[in-house]
């Protein structure tokens, strides 16, 4: 039996923080896991500036409702649940990511929470555990699952390492460099290829 994990940001909708760094003008969030590989680093440095700046979750918020899906996701994403159980293993936050969830039609999200004091200030954010993709793909491989990954970053590789099949989608030209055992694709149409390559099924 097989099972596909995909990235979430970068891979089915625009980064979350990109978009509202340039909302908001604050360069310095603009700074994701493709520039800062510590993810702890990087999100201590966008508590700051939230804090800094005064920008509260409703803020944020407000920015993601205005997100649509990439161009062609909604289809991948239907597509592969035609032929695949799909996760979606991701380091964003469920307080964040549910408006878009709603509009890919509510796909299994794994991911992390934020915590907010009663003023709507992001005062931490609380990892499910650590190295949680690979750690994801791991227990469904326990539960005899064969896994085929998709994403973006370096965030994504530990996950890609631990699947049975990893698949660079949309990934920067660094990431591509230092991972050239996974194949890199950046069309829907490729990635299709590329799990129908991986998959042991006739899909
Ligand atoms: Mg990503």
């Amino acid at each position: 039996m097989e099972l596909a994990c995909l990235d979430l940001e970068g891979v089915l909708i625009p980064e979350i923080w990109i978009a509202f760094a340039e909302k908001t003008g604050i360069e310095a969030l603009k700074a994701t896991t493709r520039d800062i590989p510590d993810y702890d680093v990087l999100m201590r440095q966008r508590l700051r500036i939230l804090e800094e700046n005064n920008l509260k979750l409703p803020d944020i918020q407000a920015v993601i409702a205005e997100l649509s899906p990439l161009e062609g996701a909604v289809d991948f994403v239907n597509w592969l649940r035609e032929r695949f159980q799909v996760v979606i293993l991701s380091d964003t936050f469920y307080e964040f990511a549910m408006p878009l969830m709603k509009q890919l039609g509510h796909p299994t999200l794994l991911c992390h929470k934020l915590e907010v004091d009663d003023q709507g200030r992001v005062i931490d954010y609380k990892l499910r555990q650590p190295d949680p993709k690979r750690q994801a793909v791991r227990a469904f491989q326990l539960l005899n699952y064969r896994v085929l990954a998709a994403g973006d970053s370096y965030n994504d590789t530990t996950m890609l390492t631990q699947a049975e099949a990893g698949i660079l989608f949309h990934a920067p030209q660094n990431v591509i460099q230092e991972f050239p055992q996974f194949p890199a694709v950046h069309t829907y149409e490729d990635l299709k290829a590329a799990f129908r390559q991986a998959s042991l099924r006739d899909i």
